[in-house]
C-alpha cells in the first residue's frame, strides 16, 4: 500500500483494513452503512464523511416527509413512463415506512400537521385530473392519495386572489431533519459502524481483492484505508470521485423566519410543481425552492446565495402566504441535490467488482434514503 502516512503497528492493525467502506455520511449513507451492519453483523463497516456534519442535501432540506405533489407526480407522468413513476412513489412510501419503523416517530420528530398543495391560476386545471390520479396510484394505496380542498386557504390566512384552491395530500407528513440524521448516526454507532468525520475521500483504487481509498484530512498527511467493498454515497458530489456519472448538482435555496406569534398554521405546504415549498417549524416559516428561476446557475455544487432567488422566496412569502402576517426573515441557507439529466430515477448499482453506487436523490431523499441503503446493500453478496 502506498502512503506517507505514519501509521504505527497499532494503527495498522485496528484502523486501516475494513470489510465495507461507504463515502458520504448523509442519510443514503448512513442508511447503507446500517444496512450493511444488518446484513454481515460479523462484518467491520467504515463510513467517511468529509464534513464534521453531512455537508450536502441531509441536514439542510426541509423535512417534508413526501410522496410528491399532485402536479409534481401528473408532471412526472408526462415525462416519464407510467411504471417509472409508480416506483418511485413506491419507493417513497416503503423508505419511510421502513424508516418511520427503524427509528420511531419521536426520534425523527415525525407528525402529519396535514400537507397541501395551493394552486395558482396556472395550476388550477390539475383539480380536473386528480381522480385519474387517485386511479392510477390505486394499486399501491387503499385510500385516496389526493382530496380536494377549498377551505385551507383562507382558513389559513394565504392570499386567496393568488391561490384559487388546495389539494390535500393524503399520505405525507413532516419530520425534523436533523433528528433524523443524527438518530441515524446513533443508531449506527450502536451497531458498531465506525464513523469518521472530516475524511475528505480524494480518490478511490480499486485492486485485486478490494479498494484503496486515499483519505485526506486538514492536518494529516493523506492515509490510505482499504476496504473489501466500497459503497459511495456522495450524491451531487459523486463526479469529483466518477467524472462521467449521470447526474447533475442542484442547489435549493431556504429561508426561515424569526418565530411569529399566533401563526395561522401548521402542516407542509407544496406549490407549483414542488419548485417551492413551505411548512411551519417551532412556529417559525421555513420556505424554500425557486431553482426553476435559474437552472443553469443552480447546477452548481457552491453553497453561495443566490440573491435573486432569495428575493423572489421573499416576495412570495410576504405577498401570498403571509401577506396578512407581520414577520421577518431571520436567516438563509443553501444546500445540494443531484439530478438526472432525463430521469428521476436514482442509481443504484454494482459499478465494478468491488465499488457499489446509492446516488441521485433528487428532492426525495428524506423519503427514500432507507430503500436506496436496503438495495445497494443487497447487491453486495461479500
Ligand atoms: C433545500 C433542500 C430541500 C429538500 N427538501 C427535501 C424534502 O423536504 N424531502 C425530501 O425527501 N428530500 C428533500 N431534499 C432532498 C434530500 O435532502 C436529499 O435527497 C438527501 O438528503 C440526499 O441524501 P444523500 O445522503 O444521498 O446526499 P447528501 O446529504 O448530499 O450526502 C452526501 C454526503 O457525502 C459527503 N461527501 C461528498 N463527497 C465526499 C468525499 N469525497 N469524501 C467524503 N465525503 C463526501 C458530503 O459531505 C455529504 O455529507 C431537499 C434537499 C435540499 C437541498
Amino acid at each position: 500500500m502506498t502512503t506517507n502516512y505514519n501509521f504505527s503497528i497499532w494503527e495498522k492493525e485496528s484502523f486501516v483494513h475494513y470489510h465495507h467502506a461507504i463515502i458520504g455520511g448523509g442519510i443514503v449513507g448512513l442508511h447503507t452503512a446500517i444496512a450493511l451492519k444488518n446484513k454481515f453483523p460479523t462484518h467491520s463497516v467504515i463510513l467517511l464523511e468529509k464534513g464534521l456534519l453531512p455537508t450536502g442535501a441531509s441536514t439542510k432540506n426541509a423535512g417534508f416527509a413526501c410522496m410528491g405533489s399532485a402536479t409534481e407526480l401528473l408532471d412526472d407522468l408526462s415525462k416519464s413512463s407510467p411504471n417509472e413513476v409508480l416506483a418511485l412513489f413506491e419507493m417513497r412510501r416503503k423508505g419511510l415506512a421502513d424508516t418511520r419503523q427503524l427509528l420511531g416517530d419521536d426520534a425523527i420528530g415525525y407528525q402529519a400537521n396535514g400537507s397541501y398543495e395551493l394552486l395558482n391560476e396556472n395550476d388550477v386545471h390539475a383539480i380536473g385530473k386528480i381522480e385519474a390520479l387517485n386511479t392510477f396510484l390505486s394499486p399501491l394505496i387503499q385510500e385516496n392519495a389526493f382530496t380536494i380542498n377549498n377551505t385551507i386557504i383562507a382558513q389559513n390566512k394565504f392570499d386567496i386572489n393568488y391561490f384559487k384552491t388546495a389539494i390535500q395530500n393524503n399520505l405525507e407528513g413532516e419530520l425534523h431533519t436533523g433528528k433524523l440524521v443524527k438518530s441515524l448516526l446513533h443508531y449506527a454507532m450502536h451497531l458498531g459502524i465506525e464513523v469518521r468525520t472530516g475524511c475528505n475521500v480524494s480518490g478511490i483504487d480499486e485492486i485485486t481483492n478490494g479498494v484503496n481509498i486515499i483519505c485526506n484530512t486538514s492536518t494529516e498527511q493523506a492515509m490510505v484505508l482499504r476496504a473489501t467493498t466500497v459503497c459511495i454515497c456522495t450524491n451531487a458530489f459523486t463526479k469529483q470521485l466518477l467524472p462521467n456519472i449521470d447526474l447533475e448538482p442542484g442547489r435549493g435555496q431556504v429561508l426561515v423566519t424569526k418565530p411569529i406569534g399566533n401563526l395561522a398554521f401548521k402542516g407542509i405546504y407544496h406549490l407549483e410543481q414542488g419548485y417551492y415549498y413551505f411548512r411551519e417549524i417551532n412556529n417559525r416559516v421555513l420556505f424554500g425552492g425557486g431553482r426553476n428561476l435559474d437552472f443553469d446557475k443552480e447546477a452548481t455544487t457552491s453553497f453561495a446565495i443566490n440573491e435573486a432567488i432569495i428575493n423572489d422566496l421573499q416576495f412570495k412569502l410576504a405577498n401570498y402566504i403571509l401577506p396578512h402576517t407581520p414577520h421577518e426573515i431571520d436567516y438563509t441557507w443553501t444546500g445540494i441535490m443531484a439530478f438526472g439529466n432525463n430521469t428521476k430515477t436514482p442509481i443504484i448499482q454494482k459499478y465494478s467488482p468491488h465499488i457499489y453506487l446509492a446516488v441521485r436523490c433528487g428532492g426525495m431523499g428524506v423519503a427514500f434514503g432507507s430503500e436506496m441503503g436496503r438495495q445497494v446493500a443487497e447487491l453486495i453478496n461479500y
